[in-house]
Parts: structure tokens; sequence; C-alpha cells
């Protein structure tokens, strides 16, 4: 069995968007062929850079499954209501708290894509509804 995989998924902790991110995997014929990280918000620490320390961690890991694995996709998922954003109550309203996501999406897919331009990058922001069913935007 070959020690690559196709991709890295940067998701949240969150354990609301478990069952989700599996079929988001299986959709994405990913299951078995992606490497998982998960830290409370996912790329927010990348994009607004305030805590060093959780940058640098997040992006040895990102390393490591590019060194490692030899990945060419990297997937970074955000979701609404997170609670490393103070949740959807944090903002005045939804469009404000979407805004925000793709902005910090955006930001951390321009500093991974100096680091790494081979990487395909991708940007998700996932919605969970009140049946606890998980819903995907491809946005960017
Ligand atoms: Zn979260």
């Amino acid at each position: 069995m070959p020690h690559t995989c196709k991709a890295a998924l940067v998701q949240c902790m969150d354990f609301r968007l478990m069952k989700g991110i599996r079929e988001f995997l299986d959709q994405n014929d990913l299951t078995g062929d992606c490497d998982l990280i998960s830290v409370a918000g996912a790329s927010k620490c990348i994009a607004d850079s305030s805590v060093p320390a959780e940058t640098e961690f997040l992006l040895k890991q990102i390393g490591l499954s590019h060194d490692l694995h030899g990945i060419k996709h990297l997937i970074f998922m955000h979701h609404l209501d997170c609670g490393a954003y103070g949740g959807s109550a944090a903002f005045a309203s939804p469009e404000e708290e979407h805004d925000r996501h793709v902005m910090d999406l955006t930001r951390t897919r321009d500093v991974l894509k100096q680091k790494y331009p081979e990487l395909e990058i991708k940007m998700v922001i996932a919605k969970l509804d009140d049946a606890g069913a998980l819903s995907f935007e491809h946005v960017g």
C-alpha cells in the first residue's frame, strides 16, 4: 500500500461535523485517501495569525501532509456557528458571518498558495441544519 494520499482536509474539531464530514469524504472519493487535520476554527489561526504558535502548528501539520504523503489537494473547511468565532451570535447577520468565513478562507488560501504553488486548494463552508445534517458550499 503506497504511503501517499490524494488530499488533506483542514476542518474544525467540532464533533457536530463528524458525520457530515464522513459523507463529504465519501462524496468526493476521499475516504481512506485524505489526511484529516482537526483544529478549533479550522484555518482561522492562519487567517488572523493572532496566535503565532497555533499558526505554526497548523502550517506544520499541512507541511507534514505535503512532504510525507505527497498530497495534491488541500481543502479548507470552515463551518457556520463555529465556536472559535463565538458562534453565529457573534455576528450582526448571517451575511456578515458568511463573509467573514469567505475572507478568512481566502486569506488562508493565499498564504498556502505562496508556500505550495502546485497544490490545488479548495475552500468550503459547511452549514449544520437543525436535524444535524451538513450541507456544503464551495467558495472561491
Ligand atoms: Zn468550529
